[in-house]
């Protein structure tokens, strides 16, 4: 019979368990077809993500093209596609696909488990998206972990899962063409290849694992003394393959502990090995929490009296609050659809505790420009700092806006990068440009509420309220 392969944030072929698995499966006379579901009316959604995902998507399918295994598209109602795929493929006897385990993907997993239900076809989900998944590292009572600490020294006792191999000769052989059935799934993706800019040439998996390469060559024994300073490029940047799939996390894993091998040092790889849990103890707190995007997980921070200002929150999003560090964090994510992790949490911080804006705005902006937003780990990260998850920062622990600059970016090189005007700002002013005497902003072409503004707040001010604001709850 006809086994499909669905692909949805997996667009990669290397260490792919549910193409791995269905080719195992295969005999003589089967047949392999891949596929990918296009939502309809995404047109109306298109952010730097979608744009994003759907140039990593082509690289996918053009791939698996010269790999002999071409992509099918359907399209319309969950539903409508999937009878679609069963009316023209009458031999379909399995389906095969990497599941989600939390928000609409997990939903929409569901439903098509349901759909086939009553049918021959057998439906394999199978996990893959983390090193472990949410209900593999539980305490020794059966329950889940609520803080990482504890989380994490039972996840790297636990044996990691192998690679899993795809079998491209086998791909090849079995792999079937049946497009000419699928007219309005190609129309669907003609149209969306058309929508994408096209700006995004790194995409894809062969860009990710020379990605991966590179930081496993040289950076990774470095990671651990230059993962903080945004200036530097001193992080793997694979986390928006590791949101497509281009990059698998598992390959990410062993790569790293192969290349460490017998080495001592162990600091830079180690403490990178930690982030990758990090993503998936998000990923486990969000399968506990469904609700977390909406609310905040501990209690009686709920319903808080956040400021609802427009004016405020749009000067956060277009980097003009007159902090350097945060505008700079903020030019970056919305140039490049993507920040450092330092500057996530600074203008997360900023936003909740220097705007008193509620993190769920801030989370909401985050989803429209990351290239590599991963709902789990975005919740987590806002609910980390606005103080209201399960394992977050105490909110009379407020960072400093300009202390977080100084210690930082000391140079200015990053805020400098991003924020031209400020190129000729002396070191001393440049964490804090309001304080120039005003001859010399004249003299570094840079007027302090002209050229760049006066800080929209007074921190010291606003951390008393965030203060006050927190107490009442608690
Ligand atoms: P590296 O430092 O090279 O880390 C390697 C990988 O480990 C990352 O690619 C990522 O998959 C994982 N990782 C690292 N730090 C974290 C973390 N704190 N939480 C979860 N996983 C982590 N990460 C996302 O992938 N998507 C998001 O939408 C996202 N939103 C965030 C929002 C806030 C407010 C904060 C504070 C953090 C958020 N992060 C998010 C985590 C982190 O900032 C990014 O994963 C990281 O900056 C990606 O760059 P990198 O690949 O160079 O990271």
């Amino acid at each position: 019979g006809t086994t499909v392969v669905w692909f949805r944030r997996d667009l990669r072929i290397h260490d792919h368990t549910a193409l791995s698995k269905a080719l195992q499966s295969l005999t003589k006379g089967d047949r392999i077809v891949g596929l990918f579901f296009i939502q309809p009316n995404l047109n109306e959604s298109f952010t730097a993500r979608h744009d994003y995902y759907y140039e990593t998507l082509m690289k996918h399918v053009d791939h698996c093209e010269e790999n002999g295994f071409p992509i099918h598209f359907v399209t319309g109602s969950l539903e409508d596609a999937f009878s679609q795929l069963k009316n023209q493929l009458t031999d379909l006897d399995q389906l095969y696909f990497n599941a989600d385990e939390t928000g609409g993907g997990a939903e929409r997993d569901q439903k098509v488990i349901d759909f086939f239900d009553s049918t021959s076809v057998a439906v394999y989900p199978c996990l893959d998206h983390t090193i472990h998944a949410a209900e593999e590292v539980k305490k020794q009572d059966g329950d889940l972990y609520k803080v990482f600490s504890s989380y994490y020294k039972q996840w790297r006792q636990l044996n990691k899962p192998s690679i899993q191999h795809v079998d491209l000769a086998k791909l090849k052989e079995y792999a079937t063409d049946q497009r000419g059935k699928f007219s309005s799934g190609a129309e669907a993706y003609k149209n969306l290849m058309e929508r994408k800019t096209g700006k995004w040439k790194y995409a894809g998996e062969q860009e990710g694992l020379k990605r991966l390469e590179d930081f496993t060559h040289s950076k990774m024994y470095d990671y651990h003394n230059k993962r903080d300073f945004p200036a530097i490029s001193g992080t793997s940047l694979l986390s928006p393959y590791l949101r497509t799939g281009a990059v698998s996390t598992r390959t990410v894993y062993h790569t790293i502990v192969d290349e460490l091998g017998e080495q001592n040092n162990s600091e830079g790889p180690d403490t990178y090995i930690q982030e990758l849990a990090w993503r998936d103890f998000y990923n486990m707190i969000y399968f506990q929490y469904p609700e977390s995007k909406d609310m905040e997980l501990i209690e009686k921070y709920r319903g808080m009296d956040w400021n609802v200002d427009e004016e405020l929150l749009q000067a956060w999003k277009e980097g003009v609050t007159g902090y350097p560090l945060i505008d700079a964090a903020m030019k970056q994510l919305n140039q490049i659809g993507w920040m450092h992790n330092r500057l996530r949490m600074a203008v997360a911080s900023f936003l909740t505790k220097d705007l008193l804006i509620d993190w769920r705005e801030g989370e909401r902006y985050f989803e429209e420009q990351l290239i590599d937003y991963e709902p789990a780990s975005n919740i987590g990260g806002w609910q980390w700092a606005s103080s209201t998850g399960t394992d977050a920062a105490p909110y009379f622990r407020i960072f400093n806006p300009t202390r977080q600059s100084e210690r930082f970016d000391a140079e200015g090189n990053f805020i400098r990068k991003y924020l031209p005007q400020l190129k000729d700002v002396p070191k001393k002013y440049i964490h804090t440009p309001w304080k120039m005497p005003s001859e010399m902003q004249e003299e570094v072409g840079c007027r302090i509420g002209e050229d760049y503004p006066n800080p929209i707040v007074d921190h010291d001010t606003m951390r008393k309220r965030a203060l006050e604001l927190y107490k009442e709850k608690g």
